[in-house]
């Protein structure tokens, strides 16, 4: 798993499930369908998974 991107999140990432501001190097990274998704805690990873049907 890739964890490096480049930086050019500019400080706009935010949790994808609840919309709590987040760092990068402070952000739960799942990859879900194969695309790698922000998030602020585990929990906001499994309740968006669980939405999008990740397999
Ligand atoms: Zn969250």
């Amino acid at each position: 798993m890739r964890l490096r991107n480049n930086t050019s999140t500019q400080g706009g990432l935010r949790c994808e499930n609840c919309g709590m501001p987040i760092t990068l190097e402070r952000a739960y990274v799942r990859v879900i369908n194969g695309e790698r998704h922000y998030f602020c805690c585990e929990h906001c990873a499994n309740a968006f998974e669980q939405r999008h049907g990740g397999v």
